[in-house]
């Protein structure tokens, strides 16, 4: 433990690179992990503050019954990059904040960050190390359509609007190989676990 902290290890990769599953791994071997994506979204629909600064940016249509009116917010970040920006303004400081929360209750001396936009977001910063998780494009494209039921097209609308693996790797300490079965994968992981427990 740092000052008391533990180690941060951020995780990412791009759409069905196989990041949740090489966390799963990394929790296995016992680091506890902390899915932004996940905490994001429950964020967006219950934070009594973020919901407040959403509905001033977006409108009184920026929620109804069922939470979040995701296809209306959708619709308009996708349209206006101002948008996108205000809204990541008011979700990401919180998502930060939360996970800055989390992380103070952890007794293990690693913990894992897994983010889709681990990069995108800056928040990569924030970490000790960080992984990306890479794998050719034609093995994610048929992972995705098996596990999302999506279109190559659909997939590979999603793929393009990420940022690149060389992006993501020029931003990583480690990167971890998806390319085989999962015994590969889990290896892949216990093997750079090893490497970061050197590092602490
Ligand atoms: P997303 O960002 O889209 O949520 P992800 O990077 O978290 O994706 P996963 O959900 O972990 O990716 O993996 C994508 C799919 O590929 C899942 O159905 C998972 O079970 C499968 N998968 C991951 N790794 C392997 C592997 N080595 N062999 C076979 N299937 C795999």
């Amino acid at each position: 433990m740092k000052n008391n902290q533990p180690f941060v290890v951020g995780i990412t990769g791009g759409i069905g690179s196989g990041k949740s599953t090489a966390a799963k791994f990394f929790e296995e071997f016992g680091a506890p992990v902390y899915n932004s994506d996940i905490r994001a979204k429950i964020i967006q629909n219950e934070n009594p503050e973020v919901k407040v600064k959403i509905t001033e940016a977006f409108g009184q249509e920026a929620y109804n019954e069922s939470g979040l009116n995701k296809p209306f917010i959708s619709k308009q970040v996708f349209q206006d990059n101002e948008k996108l920006k205000l809204l990541n303004g008011i979700v990401h400081p919180a998502v930060f904040k939360d996970f800055d929360d989390w992380k103070k209750m952890q007794k293990s001396d690693i913990v894992i960050k897994e983010a889709a936009i681990l990069i995108e977001s800056g928040s990569y910063k924030d970490c000790d190390v960080v992984i990306s998780v890479i794998v050719d494009i034609e093995k994610r494209i048929s992972r995705t359509i098996e596990r999302d039921g999506l279109t190559k097209e659909e997939v590979l609308a999603r793929v393009n609007n990420q940022i690149s693996d060389e992006e993501r790797i020029a931003k990583s300490d480690f990167i971890i190989d998806n390319n085989g079965d999962l015994t590969h994968l889990k290896n892949e992981v216990e093997q750079t676990f090893i490497k970061i427990k050197k590092l602490i």
